[in-house]
């Protein structure tokens, strides 16, 4: 029986700590969410509203419903649009901004660390210039699928908390089932955030907002006299590990603009993404990429480039810090901080080098010999590993299955591995090379290197073709079974499952060769 003191009809606590509303005022719009007439839980991820120490019986009923469409907000929320700006396709555009997102607030989660909760598709904002603000339920779900399968791989990403469907249609070329994604991030700062107060000479701002995000992601560099240096150091080598998995898996973000790049490097935006079938550097799925300034083999450089943008914003607070009393002295002091800055910016293909080839020689089953430790070896292992890419694209082999293939290989099964190459010869020459490899790596018993190599080379990847069928499902009939169903073979990428075969089979070649991904809006 409920006690008149019950609590079951008001909303599920957040223990929220806002210190972007708090500490960047100026920064941002307060806005509320639209109201979502018919408001549905199409998902909700339990394991991370623990994580997150939310009530997550009581969200994951109506109450989420409620909560997760913005049309009851929780108490301490303070819902605002956050202002950026960012280069799309290398063009300029001063003012993006959340147009149709809402940073909720944000809560510490169990292990103390500060985690953004936002809403996606919450309604119209001060920067939705033409836009609607809404955003449909599959691209949505698509977020979920994306996101949570790169969690579970292993690789930093925001992370869908819900999707709610609103129970009103957004019209694009046709009328699809609206939606609302709650997203988890470690912040929301993004290299476009900084571009918008440098475009706009607001250096009081810009030093603001860059103290903040080395108070949220890098306190250790607070205080010292080249902390901006230091601040961009370290995204530099977070980006360069992030992309570096990128590549590792096969993924491709399809829209790496500036305002898509996080200060934190987690991966964000999950739009026109796709994983890589058929090995191939060129490989772009972006309907909107024609030119390719996105495809596989450009991320890293892309990657540098936005990294530069970023450095170039903080130039005017490093000089200002770096002193230099009259004119002369302050041109010189100009000249050396924008020769270190650049130096910085330019350490990022060797850390992104050792960054993948970390990640490769788990791939290739090796483990002994650290990075840079010895140069002749590094040398040898990054020719092993591009050798076997330049097999598998000769071949048009499947990236996913070829570097499966390879740790069945290192258990002595070498089936599965030759059936995907048309020209055996070449294979067998690169596998007596990589076989003289690992006997160097003595005291690893095959099958160890088997099941180390299975935790570095996933089984499941979301195919773009399982993802569109899920998709599909969803929002053509609002049947989910499809969705729950790939979400489920994606939580544990690294293990075979008989079960799931169809999960880890190519789509069929002719549809790949069509495929085309689009952005989410
Ligand atoms: P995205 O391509 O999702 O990274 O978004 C780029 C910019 O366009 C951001 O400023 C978004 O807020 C804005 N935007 C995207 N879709 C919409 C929409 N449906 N309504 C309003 N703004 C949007
Ligand atoms: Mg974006």
């Amino acid at each position: 029986m409920l006690s008149p003191t019950s609590t079951a009809t008001t909303t599920p606590a957040f223990r929220f700590d806002n210190s972007y509303a708090r500490d960047l005022d100026g920064f941002y719009v307060r806005w509320k969410p639209a109201h979502a007439p018919a408001p549905q839980l199409a998902f909700f991820n339990r394991p991370l509203a623990e994580e997150l120490g939310l009530d997550a019986d009581a969200l994951s009923g109506p109450e989420g419903a409620a909560v997760f469409s913005g049309n009851a907000l929780p108490e301490g929320a303070e819902p605002l649009a956050q202002a950026y700006a960012g280069h799309q396709f290398g063009g300029f555009s001063p003012q993006l901004g959340d147009g149709r997102a809402l940073l909720v607030g944000e809560v510490l989660d169990r292990a103390g660390r500060r985690r953004d909760i936002a809403f996606k598709g919450s309604g119209r904002t001060p920067f939705s210039r033409g836009g609607d603000g809404k955003a449909a339920l599959g691209p949505m779900l698509r977020e979920v699928l994306i996101g949570e399968a790169m969690h579970a791989l292993g690789i930093p990403t925001t992370r869908a908390l819900a999707v709610v469907e609103t129970g009103e249609p957004v019209y694009r070329e046709t009328a699809l089932r609206g939606a609302v994604l709650t997203r988890v991030a470690s912040s929301h700062l993004r290299v476009g955030t900084f571009q918008f107060y440098a475009a706009r000479r607001e250096l009081a701002k810009l030093r603001q907002l860059a103290e903040y995000a080395i108070a949220r992601h890098d306190p250790d560099l607070a205080g010292s006299p080249t902390r901006y240096q230091a601040l961009v150091e370290r995204v530099v080598q977070r980006q360069a590990a992030l992309i570096a998995q990128w590549m590792n898996v096969g993924f491709i973000h399809g829209v790496m603009n500036t305002d898509n790049m996080t200060l934190s490097g987690e991966t964000i935006d999950y739009g026109p993404c796709a994983f890589m079938e058929a090995f191939d550097p060129k490989a772009v799925f972006s309907s909107i990429d024609s030119n390719g300034r996105y495809a596989y083999g450009n991320q890293p450089a892309i990657a540098q480039w936005n990294l530069a943008r970023l450095a170039e914003t903080l130039l005017p607070l490093m000089i200002e810090d770096a002193g230099g009393d009259d004119a002369e002295a302050a041109d010189e002091v100009a000249e050396r901080i924008v020769q270190e800055a650049t130096a910085v910016i330019e350490t990022f293909p060797r850390l992104f080098q050792a960054e993948l080839l970390g990640g490769q020689r788990l791939k290739l089953g090796l483990a002994g010999i650290g990075v840079d430790k010895d140069p002749a070896e590094d040398a040898g292992d990054a020719a092993l590993a591009n050798d076997f890419l330049a097999l598998m694209h000769a071949q048009s082999v499947d990236f996913t299955l070829g570097w499966r293939g390879l740790a069945d290989a290192a258990a002595g099964d070498e089936a599965a591995l030759r059936g995907l190459f048309a020209d055996q010869d070449a294979l067998s020459a690169w596998l007596a090379r990589w076989r003289e490899r690992c006997e160097r790596e003595h005291a690893v018993p095959a099958e160890q290197r088997a099941v180390r190599m299975r935790r570095a080379n996933p089984w499941i990847i979301p195919r773009n073709h399982r993802v569109e069928e899920a998709l599909a499902a969803a929002s053509g009939q609002g049947d989910l079974g499809p969705f729950e169903r790939l979400l489920s073979a994606l939580q544990n990428p690294f293990e075979t499952r008989p079960e799931l075969a169809a999960y880890a089979e190519p789509a069929p070649a002719a549809v790949t060769a069509c495929y085309q991904t689009f952005c989410g809006t």
